[in-house]
């Protein structure tokens, strides 16, 4: 038997509707927000995320999926998400285009080497957001509020946004001053990872797994100490728009993110839920002014995030979240040979309708087809046997109201779209009898 790579799973039919539903929500929102969607493709020359990402990030020296094609090109399958879209805004002059701030986003499969965890795959999703165009923190401001609104319309309540900034590239670099200074005579007490970051690229020191909660690294200066005045600005503005737009956050200071390219402000969202363990963060973002123009793009700020939806969907199992509820309109049991021609046109004109209909395709047994259609949890069950063809009627139960009639064979389609029509008792958010929570 051949079995799935380490690090992959399948998603199956018993969860891929909560998957859609949060899909949906992602588009829902992301339409609020007036993003729209970008795909580009699953591999991309490795060039690209050794230039974006960064030669000494985990994600490139580490985890990278690299292979050569038969044409000996050098070829990565994307481990996220932004350097594919930043390539496209480059290549496809989206910049130039008559709206001058372009806001986009993606969802899809992203592929990390990384040892398999909870929450931790080798391939899994993230959806992500870009904006290019504007420096202004309004439009962080934005990010930040389109990434908790996700969460909200999916009823997570149980997150925390923290907020930090690393500032232009001036303030970078003389907090990079400040900081090698300060670590010179510790950096033999820091993991090899970090003694090799302080020549290559110090400020991921303070991003780094194992050396986190050391007192070498909680003394360690903060970058939000080094912000030249433009820079204290826009954070300052961030601060206060966020304010106004009700958005709960923590200034934490030793956030830096993981990857190379962020200026100004970072931030991650995460869930304060069991049912994650370790992997706590839901979402990563942050401002990335040089980017575009370090690929060769013209001078264009940007800001992002991405989440990862497996996590996502591992916070949702703690507030017992189920998705859209899985269910057909209509179950057909043909009692029969003789009745499949009549039992195929009528379910025929009930799906061009547009209603969900199923049947029996094994000649089962009645207790069987009635399981059946307990499982795929049908509104109204319908038997055609000899005698109802006899008569050119139909019988027809409607599981929810308990109510069985003999209908006209004709009449069937109308029947059911009348009852559905009629309201119903159940909450349509909920789907519960007599909900009162749900507004
Ligand atoms: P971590 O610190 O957990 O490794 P990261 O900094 O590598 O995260 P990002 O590159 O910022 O993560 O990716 C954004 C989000 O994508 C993360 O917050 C997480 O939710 C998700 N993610 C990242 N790597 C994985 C993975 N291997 N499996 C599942 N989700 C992931
Ligand atoms: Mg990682």
């Amino acid at each position: 038997m051949q079995r799935k790579m380490k690090g992959t799973y399948d998603i199956l039919p018993s969860e891929s509707s909560r998957w859609q539903a949060v899909e949906r929500a992602i588009r829902r929102v992301s339409k609020i927000y007036n993003y729209k969607e970008i795909r580009t493709p699953i591999f991309e020359q490795s060039e690209l995320f050794h230039r974006s990402v960064g030669e000494d990030t985990d994600i490139v020296s580490k985890e990278t999926y690299d292979f050569k094609d038969r044409g000996d090109r050098d070829n990565t399958l994307r481990p996220e998400g932004t350097a594919g879209v930043v390539r496209s805004v480059i290549e496809n002059k989206l910049y130039a285009a008559d709206i001058p701030v372009q806001k986009l986003y993606y969802m899809g499969p992203m592929f990390r080497y990384e040892r398999p965890q909870k929450g931790r795959y080798r391939q899994f999703h993230q959806f992500g957001a870009e904006a290019f165009g504007s420096n202004s923190p309004l439009l962080d401001a934005e990010m930040i509020s389109y990434a908790v609104s996700v969460l909200k319309s999916l009823k997570l309540k149980e997150v925390t946004v923290k907020i930090n900034s690393l500032g232009d590239s001036q303030s970078k670099e003389d907090y990079k001053i400040a900081l090698l200074n300060y670590l010179e005579p510790n950096v033999k007490h820091l993991c090899k990872d970090c003694q090799t970051r302080y020549k290559t690229n110090p400020l991921r020191i303070l991003d780094c797994k194992v050396d986190k909660g050391s007192l070498v690294l909680k003394e360690a200066p903060k970058p939000l100490d080094y912000l030249t005045k433009e820079s204290q600005e826009h954070f300052d503005n961030l601060v206060k728009y966020l304010d106004q737009m009700d958005i709960a956050y923590t200034i934490d200071k030793a956030l830096v993110r993981g990857l190379d390219y962020y200026t100004h402000t970072v931030f991650e969202v995460d869930a304060n839920v069991s049912s994650l363990g370790a992997q706590k963060t839901l979402c990563g973002g942050g401002r990335y002014n040089n980017l575009v123009n370090d690929l060769d793009g013209p001078d264009i700020p940007a800001v992002g995030f991405a989440f990862g939806i497996e996590r996502l969907l591992l916070a949702l199992e703690s507030i017992d979240y189920k998705g859209d509820a899985e269910y057909i309109h209509l179950f057909m049991m043909i009692l029969g040979d003789d009745q499949k021609e009549d039992a195929a046109k009528m379910i025929q004109r009930c799906r061009l309708g547009g209603l969900y209909v199923d049947t029996d395709f094994l000649d089962r047994s009645m207790k069987s087809k009635f399981n059946q259609a307990e499982s795929h949890n049908a509104r109204f069950v319908a038997i055609y046997g000899a005698n109802e063809k006899e008569a050119n009627t139909i019988n027809i139960k409607d599981q929810e109201s308990g109510i069985q009639e003999t209908i006209e064979t004709d009449q069937l389609y109308t029947y059911i779209m009348t009852k559905l029509m009629e309201p119903s008792s159940k909450c349509e958010t909920c789907e519960d009898d007599d909900c009162d929570d749900c507004s």
